[in-house]
């Protein structure tokens, strides 16, 4: 690795100026979307009007936050940043429902000195500023309004593989969203892995998703990884995904040798929606690889969607499992694109007690997902005093490499817990990624975060694996809508489950559901469940990027959000 990753826009420009780079798939404008792209000459040109322009007001090192809707400008304002050696602050405009504490937190954290949005998202730009949460940046700078002209008088600088390229705030899932520093190393070094991983062919592979720009994937995925080879990245607005799945497999077909990715909530929630009528009309055979990542992956959803649109010529290999986190810019291990999803059977009480035993029939199981090997980084699995363990043994996931963050955004001491870490007898400094997993035949299988363990008489259970066990128990739950957690008790802790009222709860008796669940998390998990909560549609935390928001879940649960708790624990005389 030798140059920025970013200093290839230019060299694009060059050599295949009017190949598609970017193109914007507007839902907003049509029902059939319309198509906007930038070449590689356009985007390279609207990066160095932007640079010109930001520097007017800004020095190297400056943060400039993003609070543009998903689209072009945003690709625009992570470019023109880059090239202006700014610091660039991926979040989102101030008008996405739901998520105005993230926004709060991330844009007073990283003290941005401007502010870079689009004219439609300007109100809501000003209203969040006049809010008085945060401190007022220099200069508000609409990316639309930034004349072309400005282009030529942009001389270029050249881009240190050290310097900070943005920072990455986490999804929040377990605490308020930390800010990761990305250097153009880690840039760089990440968007090369994928594309090697992925076995992507330079100028041929098209990478088409619908992952918000602010989060880790859908920013490395969309924006950086078309840089790699001169590829072409299309993408659409998150929204557009929900309202019409379809969509996004519509834009799929569209190509060959295609590139695309999602959380497990997302192949679960397709497989479901699109109808057969629509199916008709799709063609998957040109799709290489589907990564499942973000989140915990469920071999049945694997299934489900490869069964679902078998139809439309969709390879079951190309269902590809991943493993990431922000701290190391987002991308870790990934399973060989070419072989299908290996979902392994394990005895679980086995590997609750921290072994990965395969499962021989008797007794109860747990299947997880291979989440296949590392490409140009280390994975080390560590035992709580910081030492190697072998495989087989389930530990902390550390890992090394030149994708690795060096540090936290203004936080020294949490970054010398998080990324200062030394493993015996190896040299440098490794990530601790808070995440559980095991080494099983050489693949990485994720067993779940540290900080979501429910920790009963001395075991530990995952939580996802208890959501799976309520979600199959009754119909009245909602699919992919329920939070298993632990709340302290007397002597251990006690689990909790909040869980969303499907369409199919009404009319029915809450004393039958709670008594079919708690059967089944008896039977399954050998566990007693204190709480259960069936609430309305919509009420359990989620991330801005659509995880399940356990520690928020905790909390609200706690506060009394889900109803007065006067009755005692509901679980007497069970
Ligand atoms: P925060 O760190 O703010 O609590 P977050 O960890 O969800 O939020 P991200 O960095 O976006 O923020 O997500 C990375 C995390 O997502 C990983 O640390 C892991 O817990 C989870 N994750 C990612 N891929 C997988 C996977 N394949 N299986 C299980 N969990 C995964
Ligand atoms: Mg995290």
């Amino acid at each position: 690795m030798s140059d920025a990753l970013i200093a290839r826009v230019e060299r694009w420009a060059r050599e295949i100026p009017d190949a598609p780079a970017y193109t914007f798939l507007d839902y907003s404008a049509g029902h059939d979307g319309v198509k906007h792209t930038l070449s590689w000459a356009k985007a390279d040109l609207k990066a160095r009007a932007l640079a010109v322009r930001l520097r007017e007001v800004t020095l190297p090192g400056d943060r400039a936050a993003i609070l543009a809707p998903q689209g072009l400008e945003y690709v625009v304002a992570m470019l023109g940043a880059m090239y202006a050696r700014v610091v660039a602050v991926p979040l989102f405009a101030p008008d996405l429902p739901g998520h105005a504490d993230r926004l709060i937190r991330a844009y007073a954290d990283a003290d941005p000195v401007c502010v870079l949005t689009t004219t439609p998202a300007l109100d809501s730009v000003h209203a969040f500023l006049d809010g008085g949460y945060a401190p007022r940046p220099k200069q508000v700078i609409t990316l639309d309004t930034v004349s072309d002209l400005l282009a030529d008088e942009w001389e270029p600088e050249p881009i240190g593989l050290g310097d900070l390229a943005y920072l990455q705030y986490t999804s929040g899932s377990t605490r308020a969203p930390a800010g990761v520093e990305i250097s153009h190393a880690n840039f760089t070094a990440n968007a090369e892995q994928l594309w090697e991983a992925f076995r992507a062919t330079p100028r041929v592979s098209t990478a088409a998703l619908w992952l918000p720009l602010f989060h880790d994937m859908g920013l490395i995925a969309t924006i950086a990884a078309p840089m790699v080879g001169g590829n072409q990245a299309v993408f659409m607005d998150p929204v557009a995904f929900v309202m019409h799945p379809v969509r996004w497999l519509r834009m799929l077909s569209e190509y060959d040798d295609v590139f695309t990715g999602g959380p497990n909530f997302a192949y679960e929630y397709a497989a479901g929606r699109v109808t057969e009528a629509e199916k008709a009309t799709l063609d998957l055979s040109g799709v290489s690889v589907m990564l499942n990542g973000a989140e915990p992956l469920r071999g049945s959803t694997i299934d489900r969607f490869s069964e679902a649109f078998a139809v439309c010529g969709l390879r079951p290999e190309a269902h590809t499992p991943g493993y990431g986190l922000a701290e190391a810019t987002v991308f870790v291990t990934v399973m060989d694109r070419d072989l299908p999803a290996r979902v392994t059977l394990f005895d679980r009480d086995a590997l609750t007690a921290g072994r990965a035993v395969p499962y021989t029939g008797e007794g109860r199981v747990s299947d997880l997902v291979s989440c296949g090997v590392p490409t140009g980084q280390r994975v080390a699995i560590v035992s709580e005093s910081g030492t190697a363990k072998p495989d087989g043994e389930v530990g902390e996931i550390w890992v090394q490499g030149p994708n690795v963050a060096r540090a936290y955004w203004r936080d020294g001491e949490r970054s010398a817990e998080v990324f200062g870490n030394v493993l015996d007898g190896e040299d440098g400094t490794w990530l601790r990624t808070g995440d559980l997993g095991v080494v099983h035949e050489g693949e990485l299988y994720i067993t779940g975060r540290i900080k979501d363990l429910i920790i009963v008489d001395g075991r530990n259970h995952y939580p996802q694996d208890v959501e799976v066990t309520v979600q199959e128990a009754d119909q009245a739950v909602r699919r992919d809508h329920v939070a298993a957690f632990a709340v302290p008790g007397e002597e251990t802790e006690r689990l909790v489950v909040v869980a969303e009222r499907s369409r199919r709860a009404d009319g029915r008796d809450l004393a039958e559901v709670t008594a079919n669940i708690r059967a089944a998390v008896a039977k399954n998990h050998d566990l007693r469940l204190h709480d259960f909560v069936l609430t309305e549609a919509g009420a359990v935390p989620r991330t801005s990027s659509g995880k399940i928001a356990r520690r928020a879940c905790v909390r609200a649960y706690l506060d009394g959000a889900f109803g007065p708790r006067t009755a005692g624990p509901r679980d007497a005389g069970v």
